[in-house]
């Protein structure tokens, strides 16, 4: 079999993840990174000995870089010459401009969450519509928070059907380590409907979505509260044995000590996850609950971690590695490491 080849560029708090998760896929190589200075992310990389090749997006910073003892193999454009598909994971913004020169070497590529839909010819969710994704040459992820919700919705969909769902969600203002959002000892409401409704109606059009956000000065993960209508009734006990079955959600309870956000991330830290990371979002046993005929449930958004499987999975899209969705998922839970 020949593997595909993948780069990641932008070497930052998604990127770092995308590379370490690209490496653990059997069935892909990671040729390089690309990123533009002596990040502390990339400090950290020179300390762990380069696993993985360092190729700088902006020529003139090589010596900058050197100048920190971080060894340099070559510019973005030779690493573009030796892969199949780039996963950009640079600042919201940058990946639009960088389009230009993924077309002009002919590559597909994978967008996250900061970019504009119009970067790419397909939203994505793997779950959700990994279909539309086979064969496109830009894709773009859907955010952290998206990317949990619709996890969660489109496992009771796929059950029962959904009719509407209405949601909070509760944001970390930054991520652990960020200093560019300040001290900060406040909540801030946004105004409604937030994006992360909007973007799942336009994966999951048969949904009826809206939601309010508010920030919250915290970085270890999101939560959100979800009403949902599903088509058809559904029990406690039916929600809990999809939620279960599902690879990338992990059922948790309050009764066992699960008490918010922190437990989550210093039991995956527990686990020996690297950088207390998690993939699956997590759904509180305790708050499923009926409201009329409505559902209601919070889950846990590990806003660092949960976009890897997902980006693992448009890359099979992508390049048709498998043709069906739930083989696609499989064989990047397997190599994930998820149930
Ligand atoms: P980040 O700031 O941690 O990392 C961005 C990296 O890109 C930095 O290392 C920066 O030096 C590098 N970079 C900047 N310009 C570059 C260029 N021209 N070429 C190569 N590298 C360049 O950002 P992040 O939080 O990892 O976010 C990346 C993307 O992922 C954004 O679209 C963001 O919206 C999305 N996202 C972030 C999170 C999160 O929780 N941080 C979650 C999901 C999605």
């Amino acid at each position: 079999m020949i593997k595909p080849k993948v780069a990641v560029v932008g070497y930052g708090t998604i990127g770092q993840r995308l590379a370490d998760g690209v490496a653990r896929q059997k069935d892909m190589e990671l040729v390089g990174i690309a990123d533009v200075a002596p990040t502390l992310a990339l400090r950290a990389l020179k300390e762990k000995g380069m696993p993985y090749d360092l190729y700088c997006a902006i020529p003139d910073n090589i010596s900058l870089l050197e100048k920190a003892g971080i060894p340099v193999t070559g510019t973005l454009d030779d690493l573009l010459k030796k892969v199949d598909i780039v996963l950009d994971a640079t600042s919201a913004g940058i990946g639009q401009k960088n389009k230009e020169t993924y077309e002009k070497y002919g590559l597909k590529a994978i967008f996250q969450g900061g970019e504009k839909n119009e970067v790419a010819d397909v939203f994505f969710h793997g779950y959700a519509n990994y279909e539309k994704g086979l064969g496109k040459q830009f894709l773009k992820l859907t955010s952290c928070n998206t990317t949990g919700l619709i996890r969660a919705v489109d496992c009771l969909d796929r059950a029962v059907g959904m009719e509407k769902v209405a949601i909070t969600i509760i944001r970390r203002v930054a991520d652990p380590g960020d200093y560019h959002r300040g001290l900060t000892n406040a909540l801030q409401v946004d105004k409604a409907p937030s994006h992360q409704a909007l973007d799942l109606m336009t994966i999951m059009p048969h949904v009826n979505a809206t939601g309010i956000l508010v920030h919250t000065p915290v970085t270890h993960g999101h939560i959100i509260t979800l009403v949902a209508t599903p088509k058809k009734k559904i029990t406690k006990e039916e929600i809990l044995a999809q939620f279960n079955k599902h690879p990338r959600i992990r059922v948790v309870r309050l009764a066992d000590g699960f008490l918010g956000n922190a437990s989550l991330f210093k039991y995956a830290r527990d686990l020996g996850n690297p950088r207390g990371d998690m993939y699956e979002i997590a759904v509180w046993e305790e708050t499923i609950v009926p409201s009329g005929n409505d559902i209601m449930f919070a889950i846990n958004i590990p806003q660092e971690a949960v976009v890897i499987p997902e980006t693992m999975d448009a890359i099979r899209a992508s390049l048709e590695m498998q043709k069906d969705r739930l083989g696609a998922v499989g064989i990047t839970n397997k190599y994930l490491g998820m149930k």
